[in-house]
């Protein structure tokens, strides 16, 4: 039934469109969280590691073949890991969206 496998695949095909669609943010990269010892000998950081400053959010991501860092505050962060969450999920659909169209191909232009 060729027919109906085109209908299936072009259904998967509206699927992913929507859960694209439906995404807002949108990044690459990674995000860390750290902490950091101020330097100050006489501050509490300097000795326990619970009294270390921060956290502190950092986002990298590659741009023009070089690695990027930058800081973002708790909110960015959490916006942020959104966006690379959405990314990851993005990437894949594309992929399925592609193994899909091979095979809308095949069946619309046969050899
Ligand atoms: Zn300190």
């Amino acid at each position: 039934m060729p027919t109906l496998d085109t209908a299936e695949t072009k259904e998967k095909i509206v699927q992913i469109q929507r859960a694209i669609s439906a995404m807002q943010y949108l990044s690459s990269g990674t995000l860390l969280k750290r902490t950091k010892i101020c330097g100050n000998p006489r501050c509490h950081c300097a000795r326990d590691p619970a009294a270390r400053h921060g956290p502190y959010y950092e986002w990298s991501y590659l741009k023009g073949g070089r690695l990027h860092h930058r800081t973002l505050t708790p909110k960015q962060a959490e916006l942020m890991r959104l966006a690379i969450r959405n990314y990851r999920k993005a990437k894949k659909l594309l992929r399925t969206w592609e193994a899909h169209t091979q095979r809308l191909i095949e069946f619309n232009a046969p050899e």
